[in-house]
């Protein structure tokens, strides 16, 4: 059967464009047997994207929402709130989120072919259980080790490489989470997020190279968050993704989206704002047979992401600490975090803004 549009992996980039795209039809092709699964995300969004994910797949969606974050940083404790009564973040729960989607484009009539790899032909196709498919459009949602990204564009995958335990816990509040800076690690941040009454996801992320002791490292964070961690109940990780954002979304016909691009948040590593922002003009581009459409929308995003890296890149050599700290001291100049959560070079326009304030504020 000829496909017209041929998506390679069923993450939530390639199942959000899929869920979307109506009149179309659609080949997904996903490695894992299970959509979502093996799970690697913390899932930890901000109000743009809990919405747009809330309007396509129903509330139930969201599992947890987060009035503050408590930042731990040399012993000190720092507590920022959302002021607009919105909260701050919210959980999406992850392998539900697959499952939607799957469940979406499945209803939508397109097919989906799971414990299957897909391969990029050298001829503008795809090559699928050993046929070579060559729908009018490709769409590599392939992730951080991207295949495609790698034969077309021939660049190498950077990358941190995130570890996860979800353990039971006791003496926190389901409604903050919290994010440290263990010394050894300048690279990124730790993090405890409650996902029910009794149970933390606790993770950190290093650079591949590193090699640590994990218990070491979680028995810290629980040390410096003051939260009591018992039994493992869960252990996962993925890659989070350090390339530039590609200058182009699309080459030919074939065009990425998500960690492939990548198109993840700087500081955070987060990557499903800009699935969220980045799909439905990618489904609008498809059906309107228009990538000019998908280029300009994503053009805006790396603008923003270029700038953001630029300044997170010097932190990462200084003290990954600082932007926390500024973001303390904006906060007691009464800004809302709630506003900044997927927008982060607002946060570098307020510094700029009120930098003496800042400056007295700092410690
Ligand atoms: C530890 C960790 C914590 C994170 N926490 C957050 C967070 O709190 N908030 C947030 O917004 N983001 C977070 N992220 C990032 C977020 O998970 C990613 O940005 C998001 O999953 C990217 O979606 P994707 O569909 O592009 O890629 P993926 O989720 O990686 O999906 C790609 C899919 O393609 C499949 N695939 C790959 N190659 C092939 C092939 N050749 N053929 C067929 N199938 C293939 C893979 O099996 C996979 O299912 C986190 C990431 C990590 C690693």
């Amino acid at each position: 059967m000829g496909y017209d549009l041929v998506v390679v992996g069923g993450g939530p980039a390639g199942l959000t464009v899929s869920s979307i795209l109506k009149h179309y039809n659609i080949l997904v092709v996903e490695e894992h047997s299970r959509p979502g699964y093996p799970k690697h995300c913390t899932g930890l969004v901000g109000e743009y994207t809990a919405r747009f994910y809330v309007s396509l797949l129903g509330g139930d969606i969201i599992d947890n929402r987060y009035r503050g974050a408590i930042f731990h940083i040399g012993g000190k404790r720092y507590i920022i709130e959302s002021r607009s009564g919105k909260p701050l973040a919210y959980h999406i729960n992850r392998p539900l989120l697959e499952e939607k989607l799957y469940e979406r484009t499945i209803g939508l009539g397109h097919e989906v072919l799971l414990s299957t790899k897909a391969k990029p032909d050298s001829n503008s196709g795809v090559v699928v259980e050993d046929r070579v498919l060559k729908p009018k459009y490709i769409i590599a949602s392939d992730g951080p080790l991207s295949i495609f990204k790698k034969r077309i564009i021939g660049s190498k995958p950077r990358y941190l490489v995130g570890v996860q335990r979800v353990y039971r816990g006791y003496g926190f509040r389901r409604e903050y989470f919290h994010i440290t800076y263990l010394p050894g690690i300048p690279e990124f941040f730790q993090w405890l997020v409650p996902l029910d009454d009794d149970i933390v996801l606790v993770g950190y992320a290093v650079y591949p190279y590193r090699r640590f002791d994990p218990e070491k490292i979680f028995s810290s964070i629980a040390r410096v968050t003051g939260v009591d961690i018992g039994g493992v109940v869960e252990s996962y990780g993925g890659l989070i993704p350090l390339n530039k954002p590609l200058k182009k979304p699309f080459i030919n016909n074939i065009f990425f989206i998500g960690d492939s691009l990548p198109a993840s948040k700087p500081y955070t590593g987060g990557g499903i704002y800009a699935i969220a922002y980045l799909a439905p003009s990618l489904a609008r581009s498809i059906e309107l047979d228009d990538p000019e459409i998908y280029m300009e929308r994503y053009s805006s995003l790396r603008r923003r992401l270029l700038l953001e890296r630029r300044v997170v890149e010097i932190f990462r050599m200084i003290d990954y600490s600082i932007p926390a700290r500024v973001l303390n001291a904006l906060y007691k100049s009464s800004i809302d975090p709630s506003k900044y959560y997927d927008y982060h070079l607002g946060l570098i326009i307020e510094t700029i803004k009120h930098l003496p304030s800042i400056l007295v504020n700092y410690m």
